[in-house]
């Protein structure tokens, strides 16, 4: 890998430049912002300006990041199309002692982007591999699903094709975990429709747009949100599903879910608690509202 040495190695943040210090060589596998510039670390704008190069899956996107810090170090594109090509070079400047930066587009590489293998092939070979880790759609979709978050399961995109898609889920509804699926806005409504089919009613929640100007999360069952976007069309932006574990036991018994109306209530008015619980008991959320009032009394 050519690199130069004698640019600027630092960034500016908030209006202060900061020198950044050499690392030491090996390969920094560095995640990015998901949409907000503003969520990328200290510790990564450092490494990316003082790297001897970033190895970037598209440089127009990272470029837009470097610009916005003020980071002058050199950009060369690794992408799943000429990673097999540019890979010797990048192990062979790693091993003559370069420090070099990997990223994706947004969010953390190697999570449904390139990088699994030059960390193989960078481990196999000795190479220092350190992680600068941050964002990721997957946890951040957990973080506002308001799912459970005790045991996850990351599908990463289902199949294109029906038929793959259906037995790919068919082989998901055992697993005893909240599931988080990556999804394009012009699938969602077929992969949320073949999820109601083939997991039924679970709680779920559609995360759109995280961290930009239109991030929203719609909680509802499979079915409902299967219905929503059958009949709202495509959506705009980048899109994670998340959905809820199977229940064990079927429906809550009635004391439990007063508990969970009981909880809701505490901080939500008695339409966006009977939301939440019915998304999370899997309930009509009429018949959740219902309850709901009469626990809640008349506070809306
Ligand atoms: N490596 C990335 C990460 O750590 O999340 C994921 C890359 S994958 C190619 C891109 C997918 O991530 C999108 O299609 C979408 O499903 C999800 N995604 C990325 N940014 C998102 C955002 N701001 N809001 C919701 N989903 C997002």
């Amino acid at each position: 890998m050519t690199t130069t040495t004698t640019r600027p190695r630092g960034f500016s943040a908030r209006g202060t430049r900061v020198e950044a210090a050499p690392p030491a060589p090996g390969l920094y596998v560095v995640a990015t912002p998901i949409g907000n510039l503003g969520d990328v670390s200290l510790r990564a704008l450092a490494t990316l300006a003082a790297a001897d190069a970033i190895l970037a899956e598209d440089t127009r996107v990272t470029r837009k990041l470097l610009d916005r810090y003020d980071i002058s170090a050199p950009l060369v594109a690794y992408h799943e199309h000429n990673a097999a090509e540019v890979r010797p070079r990048v192990l062979a400047g790693l091993a003559a002692g370069q420090a070099l930066a990997l990223v994706s587009d947004a969010g953390t590489p190697l999570v449904s982007d390139p990088g699994y293998k030059l960390v193989v092939e960078a481990a196999a070979a000795g190479i220092a591999v350190f992680t600068l880790p941050g964002p990721c759609a997957a946890i951040a979709a957990l973080t506002t699903a308001a799912l459970p978050t005790d045991r996850f399961f990351f599908e990463g995109f289902l199949p294109a094709k029906a038929a793959a898609r259906r037995e790919r889920i068919a082989a998901l509804r055992a697993i005893p975990a909240t599931l988080v699926v990556y999804e394009a806005p012009s699938r969602l409504a077929e992969s949320l429709a073949d999820l109601a089919a083939g997991l039924g009613p679970r709680p779920a929640a559609v995360a759109r747009e995280l961290t930009k100007l239109h991030e929203e999360t719609r909680r509802a069952t499979l079915v409902e949100l299967a219905q929503h976007y059958g009949a709202a069309g495509a959506p705009k932006g980048e899109i994670v599903v998340v959905v809820g574990p199977p229940q064990a036991a079927g429906r809550p018994e009635a004391s439990a879910l007063d508990a969970m109306i009981l909880d809701a209530l505490a901080g939500l008015s008695v339409k966006d608690a009977a939301a939440v619980v019915a998304a999370k008991a899997g309930l009509p959320r009429r018949e959740v509202y219902a309850r709901a009032l009469k626990l809640g009394g008349s506070r809306k």
